[in-house]
């Protein structure tokens, strides 16, 4: 039989940081010694008193389908975060929780887009955007940034690529891959271009919003009362609380948009597991406090790894000032020959990482930037000081 796979599958890119990472891991089953710097995981367990809550809900039978949009416990402790954390006021038909926020973006583009509909996605984005856009019909619009600029979207360029097929503006911040923040100021320029264009909807992509060191200040683009009807706001554990594989996600956002993404999940994958919602409910009503140990650690992992990198020739590194990503510039090598391989980009850089300094790393590709490639710091001291070490062997 010929191959019968949709034209929309076929045309997916496969997402680039579980790809490397399922390569690292079949590397690590053939005996090979690698060191995973390619996924956003925190290298953390998940707290005690997130676990605690989780057995407890197993204990108290919570084994039935949710509602679709989450338990009402879930959401109350989601209102009560926002309000807490972000002083946004959401009632609960606003807040739909999902299996993860990955799921959470996909229901939003899936609800928001028709064909044809741009997206604005300062480059670099996180890597699932650009395909998530792409399978709702839509159609993403990359914006250029540059390290010089903390690889952030001016106004200008926000202007400049609003035409008018543009429905959303989407961005992560902090941002994965670079660290980067927009400050409230550099949200209110944005918003400020946008007061010109009332239908284009923003997609605050608040995931790291805790792993921020200090800096910049986190803030939210619905903070904006002239903003705030139009922007969904996205959220979930995965990363500052060490819950990657619980898969919790969340949205607050205007209520047609929650009453349209609770639709589509109700056909698809139902209400989110009900033991990981029970845990969630604790990790949020508990201080963000709890958690600042994580963080902290980040901080001086951020601290070694951008100390080691710069020491190697070639390559560039912005300050991240969240998330767990260094996002080096590594053009110095393009057109060079390492050991006998021809480095035209990123991907080659990448690969040839992979197998000559058995160290894992992303292509900037994945993230609309083929300039640099993403190390993720969210490793131990001792994988970092060994990854750059041997990255650095390998170069010289
Ligand atoms: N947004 C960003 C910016 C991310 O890095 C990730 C990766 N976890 C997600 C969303 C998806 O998160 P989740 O694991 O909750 O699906
Ligand atoms: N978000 C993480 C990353 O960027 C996890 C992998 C993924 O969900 O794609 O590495």
């Amino acid at each position: 039989m010929s191959n019968q796979l949709s034209d929309r599958i076929n045309s997916l890119t496969p997402s680039a940081t579980l790809e490397m990472a399922a390569k690292a891991r079949e590397l690590r089953a053939a005996g090979k010694d690698i060191i995973g710097l390619s996924l956003g995981e925190p290298d953390f367990n998940t707290p005690d008193y997130i676990k605690e809550a989780a057995i407890r809900a197993i204990n108290e039978d919570y084994n039935s389908y949710t509602p679709v949009d989450g338990y009402v416990e879930l959401k109350n402790a989601i209102i009560t975060k926002f309000k807490r954390d972000n002083g946004l006021t959401y009632e609960a038909p606003q807040i739909v929780v999902s299996t993860g926020a990955k799921q959470s973006l996909y229901n939003v583009a899936q609800s928001v887009l028709n064909k044809g509909d741009e997206v604005i996605l300062p480059c670099p984005y996180w890597v699932s955007y650009a395909d998530i856009v792409k399978l709702a019909d839509g159609v993403p619009v990359e914006v250029p940034t540059s390290l010089e600029n903390d690889f952030k979207m001016t106004p200008e360029q926000l202007e400049a690529a609003i035409t008018p097929k543009t429905k959303m503006l989407w961005y992560s911040s902090p941002c994965n891959p670079s660290g980067s923040i927009y400050s409230k100021k550099e949200l209110r320029a944005l918003a400020d271009v946008l007061q010109k264009y009332p239908d284009i909807v923003v997609v605050s992509d608040e995931i790291y919003e805790h792993i921020n060191y200090g800096v910049t200040e986190h803030a939210s683009m619905a903070e904006f009362a002239d903003m705030y009807d139009r922007t969904v706001t996205v959220n979930g554990v995965a990363k500052a609380f060490a819950m990657t594989g619980w898969r919790i996600g969340y949205i607050g956002a205007p209520a047609y948009i929650a009453r349209a993404c609770n639709k589509l999940q109700g056909q698809v994958t139902s209400g989110a597991n009900c033991i990981a919602q029970r845990a969630v409910i604790t990790a949020l009503e508990e201080s963000p406090e709890r958690i600042k140990y994580m963080v902290d650690e980040f901080k001086e992992r951020r601290k070694l790894i951008l100390g080691l990198l710069n020491e190697i020739d070639g390559f560039k590194c912005n300050e991240p000032e969240g998330a767990f990503y260094v996002y080096p510039d590594v053009t110095a090598y393009f057109g060079k020959t390492l050991n006998g391989v021809k480095i035209n980009n990123a991907s080659d850089f990448a690969m040839y990482l992979l197998e000559h300094a058995n160290v894992a790393t992303v292509t900037g590709d994945a993230f609309g930037n083929g300039n640099c490639i993403r190390i993720s710091y969210a490793a131990s001291v001792k994988e970092i000081e060994e990854a750059v070490k041997r990255i650095k062997a390998s170069l010289s």
